[in-house]
């Protein structure tokens, strides 16, 4: 159920497993996640220390390198990646240390990961506004997540897999076993895997409440600015990606309920943010601006897994700011679980986090 990033690769590695797969989609413009991403493969920007998700990130990151070419030579499209590093920026004195205590943990790991002082961010890229030095981590990169989407459903759909476009109301039960989804008709099947995103909890039948609310992220559109390299920067109050031409600007953190609107004052608290990283951009037209729903739970990690309460239900929910990070180790997770093979995280403590029980222990 839900045919957005997260539901897509789960389709996609369930049906070259051999499984019969069937996509419930309500199709676009509700606010959903994946159309509004930027797309950011950034786990060691977004890692704290101590983050139990931080390995799996990585694998989720390292895995678009294969998985990129791959669905270009079976789909014939291409998703967009890029893989040329990405700088997170001190504007402030007490940024840097901060960022350098996370330099030295990340490289102590043997990850590669550097502080640029400030004279050498100035060196490097000209046109920025005024730092206190930067984060740099070469191998973070982006990709486009609606032709990832696109890729991922056309693979499994090549695979066996359908898709139908209908709105999801309830689960259907007999005894302690989900039988199937409610849409406009009843669609019956031994397992069900509940990935929709923000809406996750709103489905009747489930067998206790999903932890995952929406959290509103804005974004605009500008034409990239000539003579400027493309690149991809951080700061602490948004960022900007060059893709296609164009700068996209990001993003707020609202609660904000399921309206996926854009405010004036979250494009100007993004468009502040931009400027002040490249106060070249200050000039550029603007050219759309949008607003998506992340799914976010109370710890911020996703839930992947079985649901331990009845029979047949599985969980790949909750992936907040890094679904499109984590929706193709996700989709492998879930289909290594399913199947009840050994899974591509070894590591206990990190399949504890994800556990779909951490919430509700009734
Ligand atoms: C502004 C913004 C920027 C972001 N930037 C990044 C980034 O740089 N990097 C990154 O890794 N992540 C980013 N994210 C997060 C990422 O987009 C999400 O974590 C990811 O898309 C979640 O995937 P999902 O499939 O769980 O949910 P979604 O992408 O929201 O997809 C859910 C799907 O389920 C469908 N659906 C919902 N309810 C029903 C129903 N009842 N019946 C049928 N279908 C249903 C929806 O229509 C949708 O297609 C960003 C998100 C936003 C909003």
């Amino acid at each position: 159920m839900g045919g957005g990033a997260i539901g897509a690769a789960c389709a996609r590695e369930l049906a070259r497993a051999g499984r019969s797969v069937l996509v419930i989609d309500r199709g676009r413009g509700t606010g959903e996640a994946w159309t509004a991403a930027g797309g950011m493969l950034a786990p060691q920007i977004e890692a704290h220390t101590e983050d139990p998700l931080f390995d799996l990130g990585l694998a989720g990151r390292n895995r678009y390198t294969e998985l990129a070419p791959s669905l270009q030579e079976t789909t014939g499209i291409d998703i967009g990646l890029w893989q040329e590093g990405i700088a997170q920026v001190a504007q402030t004195e007490d940024s840097v240390e901060l960022l350098k205590s996370k330099v030295a943990w990340q490289r102590q790991q043997g990850h590669l990961c550097d502080w640029l002082a400030a004279d050498e961010v100035a060196t490097r890229w000209p046109w920025m506004g005024p730092t206190h030095g930067a984060l740099w981590a070469p191998e973070e990169g982006a990709l486009n997540p609606v032709p990832l989407v696109e890729a991922l459903l056309a693979d499994a759909q090549a695979a066996g897999a359908r898709v139908v476009h209908d709105t999801a109301t309830r689960l259907e039960r007999r005894g302690d076993r989900i039988i199937g989804v409610v849409g406009k008709e009843i669609y019956h099947s031994d397992a069900v895997v509940i990935a929709a995103g923000a809406w996750s909890g709103k489905l009747d039948g489930l067998p206790r409440p999903i932890s995952v609310e929406p959290v509103r992220g804005q974004m605009a559109a500008v034409p990239w600015p000539q003579m400027i390299e493309p690149f991809i920067m951080y700061s602490a109050d948004g960022y900007i990606i060059a893709r296609e031409g164009e700068a996209l600007l990001g993003s707020t953190m609202e609660n904000a309920g399921f309206e996926a609107e854009v405010t004036s004052a979250g494009l100007a608290s993004i468009f502040s943010a931009a400027t002040s990283l490249c106060p070249g951009l200050a000039k550029q037209e603007v050219r759309r601006t949008w607003a998506g729903l992340r799914p976010v739970t109370p710890d911020g990690l996703p839930i992947v897994g079985r649901e331990p309460s009845v029979e047949g239900l599985w969980l790949a929910t909750g992936h907040g700011r890094n679904g499109i990070l984590l929706a193709a180790i996700t989709g492998l997770l879930i289909a290594e679980m399913m199947s009840g093979d050994s899974t591509t995280i070894e590591d206990l403590d990190a399949l504890k986090a994800l556990d779909p029980a951490r919430f509700w222990r009734w």
